[in-house]
């Protein structure tokens, strides 16, 4: 393989890595505008700055694109929507009628038993 397509093998190999950062395990924080904590699955942490699309790791300072650049919009909104899943499994789990029918079952209880058993 030449030179040239070498390096688009890796730019691919780079997009389809960063493009499932959450599932490999990496995990992302947005602190502000200008900064994004990225760790990956060994416990590195490096700084994306999605403004100037900068990033702290070595690939960057080489080659000025890595996996946490390409990826970590993706990573972050991946990572919502894990958060807001596992938040509604609990909500379902601590509370499988909803508030609002629990609290018209005690209502009923109350009324047709005339003190509360609880
Ligand atoms: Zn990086």
């Amino acid at each position: 393989m030449n030179q040239t397509g070498r390096k688009s093998r890796r730019a691919a190999d780079c997009k389809t890595q960063a493009s499932r950062l959450f599932l490999d395990g990496y995990r992302a924080e947005r602190l502000d505008e200008e900064t994004v904590i990225v760790r990956d699955p060994e416990g590195s942490s490096f700084l994306v700055n999605p403004l100037f699309q900068t990033c702290t790791c070595d690939e960057a300072l080489a080659t000025s694109r890595c996996v946490h650049l390409l990826g970590y919009a993706r990573l972050l909104t991946e990572l919502q929507g894990y958060e807001e899943a596992l938040i509604a499994m609990m909500e379902a789990e601590h509370d499988p009628w909803g508030m609002t029918l629990e609290s018209d079952r005690l209502d009923r209880e109350v009324r047709e038993t005339g003190f509360c058993t609880f």
